[in-house]
């Protein structure tokens, strides 16, 4: 049978093989060795899914009845207790999803074709993407982003020098390189301006909400030089034309002995 890369087998180590991703490219960043290791099927990522789970109960709910119920059913042993009772992450997941329901600017901009997949040329290489909800006549778009809040939070960083310095979070989970490389692809495709909208809800009791417009184009800008500056070597490390570096500090870099064998002190 044949994949269908971009629709039902989205989340397939085919796709992500074929395609790159923000996410891929986060991951690599990370540790070559251990992303490249997972691309071939030889080694599980293994970070908590529950964060994950949260993130795509509260989408499906805006997704349809359908793909909210059948998300359920594929998820329900780490949804459900035996009393049949949510586990409290997903009581949360109810609290936003009330949050988002109740927020008269979320449901009017909530509008357009959900899960959207996408895909075009980011410094010449292929990516794909996929929108939580395209709005291609108004010529926006939105992307639910799940936080554990305030929504005005930043979180510390570091710059390629070591200096720490502040950054909102959805800068410093790459958020806006996400938005930046969904904005170049959706431009490409549509020839005309779109804008990312981050629709935040936070973890909080009660629930926070918030559409973070996202217009500084400086900002969107530095994301996709940094991004051409490093997706050629990626490329090549995914292909094999270059050699994967071991991060030396990662579960797989201390499984494989990638770390550092020996120290003079
Ligand atoms: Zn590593």
């Amino acid at each position: 049978m044949t994949k269908d890369l971009l629709g039902k087998d989205y989340y397939s180590l085919e796709s992500a093989k074929a395609y790159w991703s923000v996410s891929q490219v986060k991951r690599f960043k990370e540790c070559e060795a251990r992303a490249l290791a997972e691309l071939n099927d030889e080694w599980k990522d293994k970070r908590d899914k529950t964060a994950l789970l949260v993130g795509n109960y509260v989408h499906s709910a805006f997704e349809s009845k359908e793909a909210h119920e059948a998300f359920i059913d594929e998820n329900k042993e780490s949804i459900f207790k035996k009393n049949g009772n949510l586990y409290a992450p997903f009581e949360t997941a109810e609290n936003m999803i009330q949050a988002l329901a109740t927020d008269k600017n979320f449901m009017a901009l909530y509008q357009g074709e959900k899960e959207a997949a996408v895909t075009g040329d980011i410094a010449g290489i292929e990516f794909k993407g996929k929108i939580d909800c395209l709005n291609v006549e108004h010529g926006y778009f939105v992307d639910i982003k799940t936080t554990k809040g305030p929504i005005d939070d930043e979180v510390w960083v570091k710059d390629k020098d070591g200096n720490n310095y502040k950054v909102r979070w959805f800068e410093a989970y790459g958020y806006i390189l996400q938005m930046a490389v969904y904005k170049t692809m959706l431009e490409a495709k549509y020839n005309k301006p779109f804008e990312p909208i981050i629709y935040a809800v936070t973890k909080e009791s009660p629930s926070d909400t918030r559409a973070i417009r996202i217009q500084n184009i400086d900002a969107i800008q530095d994301e996709l030089n940094e991004l051409a500056k490093i997706i050629k070597r990626l490329d090549d490390v995914k292909h094999g034309r270059a050699q994967a570096k071991p991060c030396g500090h990662c579960e797989y870099c201390r499984e494989k002995k990638l770390t550092k064998r020996v120290e003079v002190y």
